[in-house]
């Protein structure tokens, strides 16, 4: 039997230490692009029914992180619609066809996020495509570095802020009415909330609206029976990273500061979103699940 995430591993080692080469995309960045393309539990990610027939939609979708998540929800038994942006459709071609190999059904829904018509679109098309919704990945994610706050664009810190943090409350508002109790919706926060680069300055704004906006969300949808919580990852290799995510001369260092030495694989972050959609994390509420190598967070 090959190995999976439930194999006993060192996990300094599970994982190789990567010193990616400096390399530059325009955004977005193609994952397939990559040197070396990020590890999405392709090979590894084993399900054991845990969402079974639920349906999920996850937006980004097609690589990292998103993907990873896409890609272990159909293996738990869920059947998953995707977002991602047009010219990303390589890499959203990837994800639907593992979806549909794990025996579920995968609806591909292209379009930007910072469109707000489109986030309704978006969730008809998942209510239509997948015969109702129960699980809400927030994912999608706009991180571009900028060392001064005096050649931060107003366009870009609108940009960030459109894609990070309001498509996840249209998201959440489209999203609610088709709710049932047992829903769960899931924000991806980050390291970045607690812990800001200085050249992060609008990401870093926008973690941590999205953590605040996790938790107070939560405490208004659990008297109806549905959960909303986050993920929080740290320094995960990932098609973000290659498009001005993080100064590319500092791209073969990445992720080499944190406790275990290494940066994370979008495959180590799955289960994190994994157990918060299902049934197993049904009294954890309000939460951000750290997944970050080691970093401390309060
Ligand atoms: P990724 O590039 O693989 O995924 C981000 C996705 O966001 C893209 O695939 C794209 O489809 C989507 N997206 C961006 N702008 C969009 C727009 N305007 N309209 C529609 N879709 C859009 O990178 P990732 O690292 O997997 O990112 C996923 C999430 O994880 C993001 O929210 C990111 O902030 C968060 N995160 C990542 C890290 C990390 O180190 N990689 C750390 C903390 C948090
Ligand atoms: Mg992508």
């Amino acid at each position: 039997m090959s190995p999976d995430q439930y194999s006993f591993a060192d996990p300094r080692t599970l994982y190789p230490s990567i010193s990616p080469p400096v390399q530059q995309q325009p955004e977005p960045a193609v994952q397939a692009k990559m040197t070396p393309v990020p590890d999405l539990g392709e090979n590894s990610y084993r399900g054991s029914g845990r969402l079974q027939g639920r349906k999920a939609l996850i937006t980004g979708g097609d690589s990292g992180i998103g993907g990873a998540v896409a890609i272990a929800f159909a293996r738990e038994g869920a059947d998953v619609a995707i977002s991602y942006l047009p010219e990303e459709e390589q890499d959203a071609r990837h994800i639907v066809a593992l979806i549909e190999e794990a025996g579920r059904t995968a609806v591909a829904f292209p379009g930007d996020l910072k469109n707000k018509d489109y986030c309704h679109r978006l969730v008809d098309a998942a209510v239509d495509g997948l015969g109702g919704l129960d699980i809400v990945v927030s994912n999608a994610g706009k991180q571009v570095f900028v060392e001064k706050i005096e050649d931060l664009s107003d366009e870009q810190f609108e940009d960030t802020m459109h894609t990070n943090v309001f498509a996840m409350f249209w998201l959440a508002k489209a999203a609610v009415p088709h709710l049932k109790p047992g829903s769960t919706i899931i924000c991806t926060a980050s390291l970045e909330a607690y812990n800001q680069l200085p050249f992060l300055l609008d990401y870093a704004t926008t973690k941590g609206a999205i953590n605040n906006f996790s938790k107070a969300l939560a405490q208004q949808l659990a008297p109806r029976g549905i959960r909303v919580n986050a993920v929080a990852p740290g320094p995960t290799w990932t098609a973000l990273q290659v498009s001005q995510g993080f100064p590319p001369e500092k791209l073969p260092e990445y992720g080499k500061d944190n406790p275990l030495g290494r940066s994370g694989q979008p495959a180590e972050l799955a289960p994190a979103y994994v157990y918060l959609a299902s049934g197993e994390s049904s009294f954890t509420i309000g939460e951000t699940l750290n997944v970050n190598g080691g970093m401390p967070t309060p």
